[in-house]
């Protein structure tokens, strides 16, 4: 626990000293912790110490989680396969690894069925990397115009993940990237205000280049 709190400490200390010096406040970013090295236990101590969103890429294998802390926004963040679907719209509350169509429609279905609606995000593989998800940026757009048309999805925004560099500034470019696609691809209707991007090693760097969210496992619960 003590050393939870303190691996949040400062994890928070970092997070507001990037914000101040991109003259954001702390609050305009918020902090998803991604469980997957984490036990149930230490989830939920983290929601003790004030932690209100969790992130899981798994689906059976971070289901007890799930259902162990109910009352907190989980975000699945993984990669979605659609026989999945089911599984996750009773429980979480964003999805941010929408990256096709196929994807949509189903939870288009589930949502319809469960007479809920489901936020999402648009992920994006920034890097080009073969071994990433998401989508091309350059496919961004017409994703966008084709999925605003399933209205149980509220598309909030974008998500991607930077090549792994060991000096974060080397993922800046990314990120900005991924910013000024968000700009361009802001159309009418669909503000798209939310940017899911930096982890344990680059969070900073993402919150300078406008992140609304970041996704953090390491830096919290350790390395497994
Ligand atoms: C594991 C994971 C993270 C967190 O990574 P850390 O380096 O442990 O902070 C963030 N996003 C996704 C999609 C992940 O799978």
């Amino acid at each position: 626990m003590e050393l939870l709190a303190d691996n949040y400490r400062k994890v928070t200390t970092e997070l507001e000293s990037a914000a101040s010096k991109a003259g954001r406040g702390p609050e305009e970013i918020r902090l998803i912790a991604v469980t997957k090295s984490a036990s149930l236990e230490d989830i939920k101590q983290a929601a003790e110490l004030g932690i209100t969103d969790f992130g899981a890429n798994r689906v059976q294998e971070e289901a007890d989680k799930v259902k162990g802390l109910p009352g907190v926004n989980w975000h699945f963040i993984g990669h979605l396969q659609r026989n999945k679907v089911k599984y996750i719209m009773p429980v979480y509350s964003t999805v941010q690894s929408l990256d096709r169509l196929s994807l949509a429609k189903e939870m288009q279905r589930w949502a319809e069925k469960s007479g809920r609606e489901i936020t999402v995000l648009v992920q994006v593989n920034i890097s080009g990397e073969e071994s990433k998800f998401g989508l091309r940026p350059e496919e961004v757009g017409p994703f966008l115009e084709q999925a605003a048309g399933f209205d149980r999805l509220k598309i909030k925004g974008l998500m991607a993940m930077a090549p792994f560099v060991d000096d974060p500034e080397e993922a800046r470019p990314y990120f900005r990237r991924l910013r000024e696609l968000r700009d361009k691809n802001a159309i009418r209707g669909l503000e798209l205000p939310e940017l899911s991007m930096g982890m344990t090693n680059d969070f900073a760097v993402a919150v300078e280049e406008g992140a609304t969210m970041v996704r953090i496992g390491g830096a919290l619960f350790g390395r497994k």
